[in-house]
């Protein structure tokens, strides 16, 4: 499958990882839209949250989890932080495989565009 979120995962392309387990990875955003962007995402490929079910959305449970202890430790993230996933076209969702955009260390405005 033809996926750089999977390439990511197996290596095959490089990122700057801030954690890894057996069930997620999160690493920096290539192209940043605040001081602090990075991405979480399950290593099972799930294309967004639509192909979300109960057989496989526990991962969700364990991101939360992560994203908390992981910004806890940023300090630029202890005023506040965003966490988005977009999901389909009209939410520009531009890489299939489902991820949670982490973004701090700066006034972010509301509501998004
Ligand atoms: P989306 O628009 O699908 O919600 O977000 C995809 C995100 O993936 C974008 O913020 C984009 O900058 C990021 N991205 C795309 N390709 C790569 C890559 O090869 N490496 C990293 N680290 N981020 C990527
Ligand atoms: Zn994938």
């Amino acid at each position: 499958m033809d996926c750089i979120f999977c390439k990511i995962i197996k290596k095959e392309i490089p990122a700057s990882i801030l954690y890894e387990d057996e069930k997620i990875l999160i690493f920096n955003d290539l192209n940043p839209e605040a001081p602090k962007h990075f991405l979480v995402i399950p290593k099972e490929h799930i294309a967004s949250v639509n192909e979300l079910n109960a057989c496989n959305s526990d991962v969700i449970s364990h991101i939360f989890t992560k994203i908390n202890e992981v910004s806890q430790n940023i300090k630029e993230l202890e005023n506040g932080y965003r966490i988005v996933t977009n999901c389909g076209e009209n939410a520009s969702q531009t890489v299939k495989h489902l991820h949670f955009h982490v973004l701090g260390g700066r006034k972010l405005s509301w509501p998004p565009g």
